[in-house]
């Protein structure tokens, strides 16, 4: 696994400053991807919980409605939602009404649950142009996206354990999956980083004090 597929070059990173690609306080920030989902929400948060960890969860817009119930349980925990688009597609092949109604009615839905305006967006894939960007700040959204991808879709947690082992830092933005095909596979994700927090090497943060 060579560095770039976990984490994307500073060169990169450099040029698209509006972007928070790490933590900025030395803590590590744990987010999830994808969800909400039934057969993997209380798997997530009991190992969550057990750790008391806090993490971010960028959802789909498509599945806030029918899982309000799911949201609810995340939020009781202490954790927060962000907006991962409606739909999950690459929203560079998206025109402009597409973008905003993509992202706006994912806002709207979240806000209604929680009861305040989004702060947070993650496009799909991290996938993104300058008129995503300029959406994202019109609605007056953070994108942020990550420094360290685990690959925990690909179930197979021995490409988890090398990207943690190797890339994890002080000030990652770990991504994870909110997935049910690869659920377990994430909890031991979960578990390793916190064999390494144990050993004092790092610190998990909030997403309060990781994105301001
Ligand atoms: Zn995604």
């Amino acid at each position: 696994m060579i560095k770039w597929q976990v984490d994307p070059p500073q060169i990169f990173k450099s040029f698209y400053s509006q972007i928070i690609w790490n933590s900025i306080n030395d803590k590590i920030l744990i987010t999830f991807d994808d969800g909400p989902h039934t057969g993997s929400n209380d798997k997530i948060l009991e190992k969550l919980h057990n750790y008391n960890y806090k993490a971010l969860f960028f959802v789909e817009g498509r599945f806030v409605k029918s899982n309000k119930s799911l949201l609810n349980e995340i939020l009781a925990e202490g954790h927060q939602l962000g907006n991962h688009s409606f739909s999950h597609k690459n929203l560079r092949k998206s025109n402009k009404e597409d973008l905003l109604e993509e992202i706006k009615s994912t806002n709207d839905s979240i806000s209604e649950i929680i009861g305040e305006s989004v702060q947070f967006f993650r496009p799909p894939y991290g996938k993104f142009n300058s008129e995503i960007l300029k959406i994202s700040k019109q609605l007056k959204l953070n994108t942020v996206l990550w420094s360290l991808l685990t690959y925990d879709y690909k179930n197979n947690f021995e490409i988890v354990k090398l990207a943690l082992n190797k890339y994890l830092q002080n000030n990652s933005i770990v991504v994870f999956h909110h997935l049910e095909k690869c659920v377990e596979v994430t909890c031991d994700g979960i578990d390793l980083i916190n064999n390494l927090v144990e050993e004092n090497k790092f610190k998990i943060g909030i997403p309060e004090e990781c994105l301001k």
